[in-house]
């Protein structure tokens, strides 16, 4: 990989890597060596990830069986150039982490996933793909020696893959208490009964451990302490994949999103995570980084987009009515939008991650609802501008644009709709409602002792006192 590939080149001056397009508040916080392996991730994403794209879609095949059963070859070698440039689990943050990552901080790994995001290939390739991400840091904080030593360490080699089902077709699933599948202790073991949907990864042949999410106690007063979530290896007697579901007609294989159905479905109880009844802590401890991550490839899926953005307005064979299109000002403004919205939607999301690297995910609780609404609609409006000025190539399958859309589109209903933190953010924002009352109250009545002290009198400064046949006397 040589600096001068045209694989690299991203201004007309040529290239300014990764390490140096970083935001002046972020930079403090970045050490040396994060730096270097930017540039390297940036430079692994480009030349290595973005080409393979296509290839590893083709190798995927074309039924359903094959698109749910194949594992391309490129994946396999794009894995083993990854590790050999020690690209690998950059996600595990160090201050949680000390033994199982990389070594660097959210922020840190944000940047890198920035890059990652351009890529359909480049998470899986590092070993930072979700939902293994997140399982990766359930089974690291919360799992037993035992259930380590079984899932973590195959899923840290990336050996097999994971996920974790919550959702469920029959109830209102963004409010977990809502979940139904049951789990209930006959001796030894857990049974589990029920159906989940929308288990993203369950396609795939190596996703070996799900993590279900059940009702173990429901008659519990506490509504919150009513689930517990176990892990329940894949090939367990009892689960049926009934079918994959299409996100907007795409079927995301090989890990696609499966409708499951369990029926006496036994699992030893050491199988537990964390504890009977402590599900949402499970979850909890789940979604917070989970969020960000998302967020943090989104602002690299936007960047990409306004690429293809800038090269479409600026291809000299495409000129309506006479003109090049970048020299349509309408254009231009929806760049200049595009550029704002990624800028100030990266400062968030770099400002969530250093709030959870000088604390925790619990203290950034606010910086992350923030950037879980903000991100996908700033995405969502990127690409829709980049489609636009594509024309009808836009939604078809010759650029990314209509599968970025999609995936843009579904992140404001995962890990939690838009509404729920909304809702969240403003209820929190909402609690300073009443002292901002007095407060205001209290800075009114100072301005009248004031007046008072001034031996003034406070009159409006629009006063008119103007009667009928009289002229203003302002
Ligand atoms: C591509 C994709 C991948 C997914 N991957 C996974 C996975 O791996 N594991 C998993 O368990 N789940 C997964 N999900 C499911 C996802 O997390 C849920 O769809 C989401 O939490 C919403 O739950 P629901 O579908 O049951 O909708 P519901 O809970 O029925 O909500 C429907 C709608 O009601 C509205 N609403 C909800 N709450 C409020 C409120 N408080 N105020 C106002 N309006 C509200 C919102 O508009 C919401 O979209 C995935 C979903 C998609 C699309």
């Amino acid at each position: 990989m040589s600096i001068s590939s045209p694989s690299l080149i991203n201004t007309p001056n040529g290239y300014i890597p990764a390490s140096q397009r970083i935001p002046a508040m972020a930079r403090p916080f970045v050490s040396d060596r994060a730096l270097k392996t930017l540039d390297l991730v940036e430079k692994f994403v480009e030349e290595e990830c973005i080409p393979a794209d296509a290839v590893f879609r083709q190798q995927l095949g074309q039924s359903t069986a094959e698109r749910f059963t194949n594992h391309p070859q490129i994946m396999e070698d794009l894995k083993a150039k990854a590790r050999e440039l020690g690209l690998w689990n950059m996600f595990l943050p160090k201050n949680h982490f000390e033994n199982e990552g990389a070594g660097f901080s959210n922020l840190e790994y944000g940047l890198m996933a920035e890059c990652l995001g351009r890529s359909e290939t480049a998470s899986e390739a590092t070993n930072c793909s979700a939902p293994d991400t997140g399982n990766m840091e359930v089974f690291a904080k919360y799992g037993t020696e035992e259930q380590k030593r079984q899932w973590l360490d195959p899923l840290l080699k990336g050996q097999i893959r994971s996920a974790f089902l919550m959702t469920e077709p029959q109830v209102a699933s963004s409010d977990a208490t809502n979940i139904e599948l049951s789990i209930t202790r006959d001796g030894q073991y857990y049974v589990l009964n029920g159906q989940k949907w929308w288990s993203s990864g369950t396609g795939d042949t190596r996703a070996k451990v799900f993590l279900v999410m059940g009702k173990s106690d429901p008659s519990n007063p506490d509504t919150y302490k009513q689930q517990t979530v176990v892990a329940v290896p894949a090939d367990t007697p009892g689960i049926t994949i009934r079918r994959m579901l299409s996100v907007l007609g795409y079927d995301d294989a090989p890990h696609g999103h499966g409708h499951i159905f369990f029926n006496n479905v036994r699992v030893h109880k050491s199988n537990v995570i964390l504890g009977e009844g402590r599900g949402f802590e499970v979850v909890q401890g789940r979604l917070g980084p989970g969020r960000i991550h998302h967020a943090m490839r989104s602002v690299g899926a936007a960047e990409k987009a306004l690429e293809y953005f800038l090269a479409r307005i600026n291809d000299p064979r495409k000129k309506p009515f006479g003109k090049q299109l970048s020299e349509h000002g309408i254009m231009l403004e929806r760049v200049a939008r595009s550029r704002i919205e990624i800028d100030a939607a990266r400062l968030s999301v770099l400002n969530a991650a250093i709030m959870i690297d000088q604390g925790s995910a619990k203290d950034a609780r606010k910086e992350i609802a923030e950037v879980k609404v903000q991100v996908p609609a700033m995405l969502f409006d990127v690409v829709d501008r980049a489609i636009q000025a594509h024309g009808g190539g836009g939604v078809s399958q010759d650029f990314p644009l209509a599968s970025m859309f999609a995936g843009a589109r579904t992140m404001r209903i995962v890990d939690g709709p838009d509404e729920v933190h909304i809702l969240q953010l403003g209820r929190n924002e909402n609690k300073r409602g009443k002292v901002l009352l007095d407060k205001i109250a209290a800075q009114k009545q100072r301005t009248e002792e004031l007046f008072k002290q001034y031996k003034m009198v406070q009159r409006d400064v629009l006063q008119l006192d103007r009667r009928s046949g009289n002229a203003s006397r302002l």
